[in-house]
């Protein structure tokens, strides 16, 4: 089906209109008629090429939120009229130990994405959720709680689950201390998770403007990163540092912040890597980690935990056409806090 999308043909193109073909469901997928879709740092990472492995055309989005159209025969889940989400995955083996325990973002067969990933069905890549329809497999498409508002949750099927996977994975919770380095998208998310979970939670900023705001989210306390001396007073303390941060930085200042035995775990991937001074993890003892996401089961536990606690994300609708706008805004760190563009804006 000709399906109106939004596609970076190069690393140096703005994203411009393009038409991509969606299949017609198979027996076990769900159409979606997508309402909103959030927009990632990753998705300008990929639209530049800035990670190296982009293949383009690329049609960015995975943040995918919408109202379901059509089913397959087989499809149980799901009927038309129901909200319905995608998130980063589509796709993987099934088979594997990793998907098998439900973490379907390690697949060793190869986890497939939502966009530029190798689409099995059509032979060429993924496209995502800059368009205005998807079609996916049940098993990868998630259910929206009724009490979220849609365009507010869209951004939790990529910044909500980054942040709730490694959050719950090490324990965070009362008595714990956590800091969440960097208030954007995903910062932003992490702020209001570790506070829903009960830790006492700290965010490092380098924008003194969004001080107040962080606090507003749910910090119990705000540094501004730039300042050392403040740094210096939270030295050892930290149970859990979750570093958001899309650009160069200083890994090592926030090493120094996590006490013996605790960890720092990196979700934000700068386009160049960043230096480790070996020093930074041995005095006292401690531990760097990474996380991707989350997988499928999880991302659907933590939709319902929002809907229990009514989470969601503070966001700036715009229209499809302001996207590289946005992009630009996103580089300034300009964002309160997740661009979501409104679909309509595609089809009207
Ligand atoms: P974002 O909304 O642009 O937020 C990034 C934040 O990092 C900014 O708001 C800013 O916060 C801080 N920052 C930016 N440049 C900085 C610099 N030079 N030094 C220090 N701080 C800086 O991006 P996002 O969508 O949250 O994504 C963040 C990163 O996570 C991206 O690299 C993205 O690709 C990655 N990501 C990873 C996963 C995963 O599964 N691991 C999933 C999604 C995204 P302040 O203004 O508060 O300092
Ligand atoms: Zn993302
Ligand atoms: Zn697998």
């Amino acid at each position: 089906m000709p399906t109106r999308a939004f596609a970076a043909q190069s690393a140096s193109s703005p994203l411009a209109p393009m038409s991509i073909d969606r299949r017609s469901p198979l027996a076990s997928d769900v159409e979606i008629d997508i309402l909103f879709c959030g927009v990632c740092h990753s998705d300008l990472h990929f639209a530049r090429n800035e990670w190296g492995f982009t293949q383009f055309p690329v049609v960015p989005g995975h943040e995918i939120l919408g109202r379901v159209t059509r089913v397959g025969s087989g499809v149980t889940r799901f009927k038309p009229g129901d909200l319905a989400a995608v998130g980063c995955l589509v796709d993987s083996c099934r088979t594997c130990a990793s998907c098998k325990a439900g973490m379907e973002q390690f697949c060793t067969g190869g986890p497939v994405f939502s966009y530029n990933g190798p689409d099995k069905h059509s032979g060429g890549m993924t496209y995502g959720g800059y368009s205005e329809k998807i079609v996916c497999d049940e098993a990868f498409t998630l259910r929206v709680p009724s009490n979220l508002d849609p365009a507010r949750a869209a951004p939790l099927l990529c910044a909500g689950i980054t942040t709730y996977s490694p959050l719950r994975h090490w324990g965070v919770g009362p008595g714990k201390k956590v800091g969440i380095v960097g208030l954007g998208g995903l910062g932003h998310m992490g702020v209001k998770f570790a506070r829903a979970l009960g830790a006492h939670t700290v965010l490092f900023t380098t924008s003194e403007s969004k001080a107040a705001d962080g606090r507003r989210l749910g910090a119990d306390e705000v540094v501004i990163s730039k300042d050392a001396a403040a740094l210096a007073r939270h030295a050892g303390s930290f149970d859990m540092l979750l570093d958001t941060v899309s650009a160069d930085h200083d890994v090592n200042a926030y090493l120094s912040l996590v006490k013996l035995d605790g960890t720092m775990v990196m979700v934000g991937v700068p386009p160049k890597p960043q230096p480790v001074a070996v020093f930074s993890l041995l005095m006292p003892r401690k531990n760097l980690a990474g996380s991707l996401i989350g997988g499928i089961a999880e991302t659907q536990e933590m939709l319902d935990f929002c809907g229990r606690h009514g989470v969601m994300c503070d966001i700036e609708l715009i229209r499809m056409q302001q996207i590289n706008e946005a992009y630009e805004r996103m580089l300034r760190s300009d964002v309160k806090y997740r661009f979501v563009i409104d679909m309509a804006s595609l089809k009207g």
